[in-house]
């Protein structure tokens, strides 16, 4: 379903972050990305959903090469994606519910089933009595689990996530992890960027990357620089 052929991507014209990438996740499949930082995991995920472009190799998605994919086809991919990355944080002058119904409104959904498919999504990941706050007025994990609320919304068959643990702590991340995994649970392909070692430890595959390149594991370097 998602396949990585001799994929390298280098940025203007510095070092390369990506090289020779050959990997095959499949459908259905939790695969976490991990690896130092800069080691170009958030790279490998930004190709999947061409917020980057491969310089050399083909990125394909259900067996099309999306790295080709013109400005039109781009929200066709997009609407199969849900994207949990640190950039797309949620919007402060609307309600939590507000914030999860916008991918569906976006695509044309009316509101009153926007709305009861927003509630479903916050209910999946245990926040529905948040519906009407503000967003600030949540935890940091309570906020992750709205992102992932709207990233699920429109029932994407594959969930991208970069580092959804960042800054939480140990209880919020279990939280966050057993929302994303549920998803696989129901078949949903995850993709998930992250060094948390708690997460990594009943990680089921985990696909290492150091200085942009697949490692059969992390180096004792690395582990030195990770303590
Ligand atoms: P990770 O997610 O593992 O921390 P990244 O994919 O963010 O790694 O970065 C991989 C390499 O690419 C790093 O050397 C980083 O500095 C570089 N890089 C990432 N994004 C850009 C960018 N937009 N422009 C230039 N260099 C970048
Ligand atoms: P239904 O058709 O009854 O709405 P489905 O058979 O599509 O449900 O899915 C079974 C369960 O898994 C439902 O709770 C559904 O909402 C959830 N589900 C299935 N696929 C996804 C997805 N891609 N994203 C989020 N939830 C999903």
């Amino acid at each position: 379903m998602i396949e990585f052929r001799h994929v390298s991507k280098q940025y203007g014209r510095g070092s390369s972050a990506l090289t020779d990438i050959d990997l095959t996740i499949g459908k259905g499949e939790l695969a976490f990305l991990s690896g130092p930082s800069g080691a170009g995991k958030s790279t490998l995920l930004k190709m999947i959903a061409v917020m980057e472009r491969p310089t050399s190799g083909t990125v394909s998605v259900n067996g099309q090469d999306v790295g080709r994919l013109n400005a039109s086809g781009l929200p066709y991919l997009r609407r199969n994606l849900g994207l949990i990355f640190q950039q797309q944080s949620l919007l402060n002058d609307r309600s939590v519910l507000s914030n999860v119904m916008l991918p569906l409104l976006v695509i044309g959904t009316a509101g009153a089933e926007a709305e009861k498919r927003a509630r479903a999504a916050l209910d999946k990941v245990g926040l529905l009595d948040k519906a009407t706050s503000d967003p600030m007025a949540l935890s940091g994990g309570e906020q992750q689990r709205v992102s992932i609320a709207r990233a699920i919304v429109n029932r994407p068959q594959i969930i991208l996530a970069d580092e959804p643990t960042a800054n939480l702590d140990r209880a919020s991340a279990r939280k966050v992890m057993d929302a994303l995994k549920a998803f696989h649970g129901v078949g949903v392909t995850c993709v998930i960027a992250t060094h948390d070692d708690n997460i990594l430890a009943s990680a089921s595959r985990i696909v290492y990357l150091e200085h942009g390149r697949l490692v059969d594991g992390p180096s004792s370097d690395s582990l030195q620089g990770a303590a």
